[in-house]
């Protein structure tokens, strides 16, 4: 079986258990093992090698938090990045099928899953969503194939179109379309031949369906296991006939799953449901999270993390007030606070985090911060040096040229940064002196 990644990992990062941040060097090496692990996993080189670009530089200079790895704390952050790569626009599940009846057209090669799906998908369609479904093959090549649908609809419960015999494709369509309409369906599912390979007569042949349906979902039904092959599948039909989503099948076998990550990567399409059996209801919508564990072959480190995560926050908000206690407030101070409320989501929700701070927000808001000005003032914060910070009484004229400089912006910005921080450093103060107007007076306001 393959070796986990996280082990791999911690070979790399076992030197380096003590320094505070992730270095270049370092992400580096951990991506080496990353890239074995997603090629492992069946993800295409050139994705890989894509995908790594980003989470390095993401990774590079991250603070390493305390009571995990460096190791688990990439793999946190590589998961974290596969979540995102994999999640479309498109919601996992869900179909466009208003306005009745809606034709849904079925695509792939032969033996991907293509008319187990199509079952697969109209029971779920009648059953979680009480529509009334009308299923046709449009296989004319293959009776058998035909046969296949008319078994499975008469097994789930849902209509299959009357088969005619020397009827073309098209012809069927039409007929689908006619009889979803009189027969009162809500979609009607068109199950399009597959052959071995893409040829001309299928893409020709399911073009000209397409135009007669004109579907509201065309979903390609591929083999999850074929890795690469899937993915160029995908291309084409896509290029040729547009598809709106895709089917990853046999997911439930050995297969890590890559071929997921390709899939969006490579087409852009959206996954919506993968199969995960042979039973008709083996479908399940396409779940990004689950589908990055397995890729990357790792179970609870990324619980662990999170956890870890939240320790590290909580241990920096309990030092910091730990200074306020002691009258402490400087501009690595007042930094932290700011991304904490871009973190929060802005000025709006900070109100009522701290004791006063509602007061405070509405003292800030009425001097016109937005959420931009937040990002501008942590720019000037960083243009200051470690003593300027430190100890802000320093800024002079010619100090704070160079820092308005430094970010980009006007001195008056700055001005405008340093009496805020006053102001707060002022209320920090009180806080700390207890008693009237301390910790527990703010609390009542
Ligand atoms: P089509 O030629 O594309 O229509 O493919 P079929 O629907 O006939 O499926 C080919 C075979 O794959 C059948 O034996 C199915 O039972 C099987 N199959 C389809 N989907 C899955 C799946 O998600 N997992 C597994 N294990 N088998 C599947």
């Amino acid at each position: 079986m393959f070796e986990n990644l996280s082990d791999r990992l911690s070979g790399v990062f076992d030197r380096l258990t003590k320094q505070g941040a992730l270095s270049a060097d370092d992400v580096k090496a951990a991506m080496r093992e990353v890239r074995v692990a997603l090629l492992e996993a069946d993800v295409s080189l050139p994705v890989a090698r894509e995908f790594i670009k980003a989470v390095e530089s993401k990774a590079t200079g991250q603070a390493v938090t305390k009571s995990v790895t460096p190791g688990q704390q990439v793999v946190k952050i590589v998961h974290d990045e596969l979540i995102h790569v994999l999640k479309g626009d498109a919601e996992p599940g869900a179909l466009k099928i208003s306005s009745p009846p809606a034709p849904i057209l079925m695509v792939g090669l032969q033996g991907g899953g293509k008319t187990t799906t199509t079952a697969k998908i109209a029971k779920r369609l009648k059953e979680r969503e009480g529509k009334k479904v009308l299923m046709a093959s449009l296989d004319v090549n293959r009776p058998a194939a035909m046969e296949q649908l008319a078994i499975l609809g008469t097994q789930i419960g849902v209509d299959t179109l009357p088969i005619v015999k020397g009827e073309d494709p098209v012809a069927i369509a039409k007929r689908a379309k006619t009889q979803a309409s009189l027969g009162g369906y809500d979609v009607y599912m068109l199950d399009t031949a597959g052959r071995l390979h893409i040829d001309q007569e299928l893409i020709a042949q399911a073009a000209a369906v397409r135009d007669v349906a004109n579907p509201r979902e065309t979903l390609l039904v591929v083999d999850g296991l074929t890795g690469q092959d899937a993915v160029n599948v995908a291309t084409e039909f896509d290029d040729k006939i547009g598809v709106t989503g895709v089917v990853l099948t046999r997911m439930d076998g050995d297969g890590r799953g890559g071929a997921a990550l390709s899939m969006r990567a490579v087409t852009g399409k959206p996954i919506r449901f993968v199969g995960l059996g042979e039973k008709l209801d083996a479908l399940e919508s396409f779940d990004p999270e689950r589908i990055a564990g397995r890729i990357l072959g790792m179970g609870d480190i990324v619980a662990l993390v999170e956890k870890a995560q939240q320790t590290l926050e909580a241990e920096q908000a309990e030092r910091m007030i730990r200074r306020f206690q002691k009258g402490q407030f400087n501009m690595n101070d007042l930094k932290m606070q700011l991304e904490q409320m871009i973190k929060m989501g802005g000025m709006e929700g900070l109100a009522g985090m701290m004791p006063g701070m509602g007061k405070m927000q509405k003292q800030i808001s009425e001097a016109g911060v937005d959420d931009k000005m937040l990002a501008r003032q942590i720019a000037l914060i960083n243009s200051m040096t470690k003593k300027e910070r430190a100890n802000p009484d320093l800024l002079q004229a010619s100090r704070k040229k160079r820092i308005a400089k430094g970010a980009g912006l006007e001195v008056q910005e700055l001005n405008r940064l340093l009496k805020q921080h006053r102001q707060m450093s002022d209320v920090m103060k009180k806080i700390g002196k207890g008693g009237k107007g301390g910790l527990r007076q703010m609390a009542k306001q």
